[in-house]
């Protein structure tokens, strides 16, 4: 059961920092900033596992370039700095998390061929020279047999993305936990925030996800389903995109004979379980991938829904006073969470040192910032002068 909303005034700060959300991105910016040595404070609503966000039911895939089908540059670009950070990040969390970089293989079957031309022109529109370039390899059956010989000849053609990766998205959560304890964070689990009570801090960071919606009206959740299995003896050693015209999906194995299978994509903020539709077209999709699937176990059928912002870009949005919001990570939050964090905490602590006083400095900062196109002055809270000014 949930506490009772926070009701500490922010008068007499007694943290640096208070993160309001502990999903993915608030647990990576308490973290971050309390290995700067700083005073932090993280609230959240649910437990310290993480099962109320949409990070608990992400398939934490980190393919920034197959995810060029669907994403703008600013996106690509975002993760594949991203990717190279995961493997930073673990090396310094307390505990061991299941981090592959082996590709992403994309099939599809004799039926949707028309698909492949659609998806290859998509990715060169939208993907940064240096992630197409040895990036999107074409492979006949025999190279898809090779690569994968679970797919044993199943598939004539198929490309291979051998840079990109995965990983586990509940170990990142738990490694995360653990990471905030050993740095000294006051973590606050079962504890929800409301924007009319906020906890005292020289400055917030709201990272409530679709929780922010009173504070960011635009936002929309787009809700996902997916599927876990445990399929023993199947042994896919990379996730597998399959094209199709209506229900793209893939199946990414973790550790242990796990497969995560996703993942729909509905409009709307429908957090109701599974529908059969769904659960269908989920489970036929990995049956097509490998037979292998109709002896797996389902172990879970989740969903939640991708905090969206009317662009689909992530945004760092500042009120003009205390407070930095970070959201709109969408279908991308662990393939670009690294980037969006680190620049989120660079602002939060120039916001606490004074750095950041008025609206002159804010279009500064954003000029000189590394992923300026992030930040956003919120007009709606024209408190002072800061916020009256157009950025
Ligand atoms: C089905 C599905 C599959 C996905 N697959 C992938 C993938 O393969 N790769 C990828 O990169 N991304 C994927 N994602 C996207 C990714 O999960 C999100 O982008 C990411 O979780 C967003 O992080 P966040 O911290 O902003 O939000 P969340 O992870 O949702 O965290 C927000 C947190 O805020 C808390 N909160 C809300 N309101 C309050 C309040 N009032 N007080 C205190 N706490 C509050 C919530 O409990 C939650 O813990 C997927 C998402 C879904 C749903």
């Amino acid at each position: 059961m949930n506490a009772p909303a926070m009701s500490a005034s922010r008068s007499g700060a007694s943290t640096d920092f208070a993160v309001i959300g502990g999903g993915l991105c608030g647990r990576l910016v308490a973290w971050r900033l309390a290995g700067k040595g700083r005073r932090v404070a993280l609230y959240e609503r649910g437990d310290a596992a993480g099962t109320q966000s949409a990070a608990w039911v992400a398939a934490a895939m980190l393919a920034p370039l197959a995810e060029a089908a669907s994403a703008e540059l600013l996106i690509t670009r975002l993760g594949a700095t991203s990717l190279d950070s995961w493997p930073h990040i673990i090396a310094e969390l307390p505990e061991p998390v299941f981090f592959q970089r082996n590709g992403t293989l994309v099939v599809w079957h004799h039926s949707d061929r028309g698909e492949a031309p659609l998806f290859e022109r998509r990715l060169r529109a939208n993907a940064p020279a240096e992630l197409l370039d040895g990036g999107l390899l074409t492979l006949s059956g025999v190279q898809i047999n090779a690569a994968e010989p679970a797919l044993g000849g199943r598939f004539t053609q198929g490309w291979l993305l051998p840079h990109e990766g995965q990983l586990d998205n509940r170990q990142v959560l738990a490694a995360l936990a653990a990471g905030l304890a050993e740095r000294g964070v006051q973590t606050h689990w079962n504890t929800p925030v409301d924007d009319c009570a906020l906890p005292a801090a020289h400055v917030t960071i709201d990272c409530r996800g679709l929780g922010a919606k009173p504070a960011l009206p635009t936002l929309r959740g787009i809700r996902g389903e997916v599927a876990r299995v445990h399929a023993p003896g199947i042994g896919l050693v990379r996730p597998v995109r399959l094209l199709h015209p209506r229900y793209p999906l893939y199946v990414a194995p973790k550790q242990n004979d796990l497969y995560v299978i996703g993942a729909t994509e509905v409009e709307g903020e429908d957090m109701s379980p599974v529908s059969v539709r769904s659960a269908l077209e989920l489970l036929s999709a990995a049956f097509s991938v490998h037979p292998g699937f109709g002896e797996a176990r389902i172990l879970e059928l989740n969903s939640q829904c991708r905090p969206t912002l009317p662009d689909h870009r992530p945004a760092l949005v500042w009120d003009g006073a205390q407070t930095l919001r970070v959201n709109g990570l969408y279908r991308h939050g662990y393939m670009i969470a690294p980037e969006v964090a680190d620049e989120a905490v660079r602002f939060a602590l120039a916001l606490a040192d004074g750095q950041i006083a008025d609206a002159d400095a804010f279009a500064d900062w954003r000029d000189h910032a590394r992923w300026n196109e992030l930040f956003h002055l919120d007009h709606r809270n024209p408190r002072d002068s800061v916020a009256r000014e157009p950025a």
